[in-house]
């Protein structure tokens, strides 16, 4: 892993595409995501994004945005301005191309000093999205921002196996994830499950049980039309879809997500989001749309 230092004129990027209609802006405190090779990593979109990789491997650079605070300082009087005024409100998704809790995150501190610029200049709406259980360690200070902001923290929890045959390990274990979302929510904050790309789940009535004790909501979000296009065929590029129907057959398809949506919706009745929708905190029973 290739750990670099940069400084950037701008960290707040107005949203377009999937996100649009999530955040009217995106936060990345690093270029690069030390999770790249593990399970996230395999199916993970960003992999494909070239301007982003500049040709690297991923998950084997990681360039941290050092001044990414005094960044968003700089620009959020202007960003939040044209957000309430063109998007109908400030809201900040962080991150969407890489994860703001990555391990080099406890040393260098990028993320967090973020956070503590927020606390001064909160935005209306923050999304915190993780693969980590180390966003729990941010407790005192997430809380903080929660009293400040309309704030989410979206633990990404995809299915309740670790390991699919031939795929790397996850970032932190389905267990340690769902026991940091455990304990935001315990602290009050707002916790959603997101079950992103959606993988094959062993026991889906015992998993969302599990998910409806540890958060307030759930999203799901199959890779057809999660992925960046509509039919999947990005993520069908990779050993994912294998990978997924040799635990499932079915499992590659919107038909398994529209069983396990059903099987959420009984567990957690008026909770559960899906696709863009869910992302944009929209919970209810509406159907699951046809990518
Ligand atoms: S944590 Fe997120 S950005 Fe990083 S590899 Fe996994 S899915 Fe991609």
């Amino acid at each position: 892993m290739q750990v670099s230092e940069t400084r950037v004129r701008s960290i707040l990027t107005r949203t377009s595409g999937y996100l649009r209609g999530v955040t009217s802006h995106s936060l990345q405190p690093y270029r690069g995501c030390s999770y790249g090779r593990s399970l996230c990593g395999v199916g993970c979109y960003v992999r494909h994004n070239g301007w982003l990789t500049r040709g690297a491997a991923w998950g084997s650079f990681l360039e941290a945005r050092i001044n990414a605070a005094e960044a968003y300082l700089e620009g959020v009087e202007r960003e939040r301005r044209w957000a309430r005024r063109s998007r109908g409100g400030f809201a900040v998704f962080l991150s969407s191309s890489t994860d703001p809790f990555v391990p080099q995150e406890r040393k260098l501190g990028v993320t967090r000093s973020v956070l503590e610029a927020m606390l001064v200049e909160p935005p209306d709406t923050l999304v915190l999205q993780t693969h980590s259980a180390r966003v729990a360690e941010q407790r005192e200070l997430v809380c903080a921002l929660a009293e400040r902001c309309s704030l989410r923290v979206h633990v990404s929890i995809e299915s309740d196996v670790d390991r699919l045959p031939g795929l790397p390990p996850p970032a932190s274990s389905v267990a340690e994830r769902m026991a940091a979302a455990r304990v935001l929510h315990d602290a009050g904050v707002f916790v959603v499950v997101t079950v992103s790309p959606l993988l094959p789940i062993r026991d889906p009535g015992r998993f969302f049980d599990r998910v409806a004790e540890a958060a307030d909501a759930v999203v799901i979000d199959h890779f057809i039309g999660g992925d960046g296009t509509s039919d999947g065929s990005r993520t069908s590029r990779t050993g994912l879809p294998a990978a997924m129907a040799a635990v499932d057959p079915e499992s590659p398809t919107l038909a398994y997500r529209d069983r396990i949506v059903a099987i959420a919706r009984e567990r957690l009745p008026g909770r559960v989001g899906v696709g863009p929708h869910g992302f944009a905190a929209r919970y209810g029973d509406a159907p699951a749309e046809r990518a």
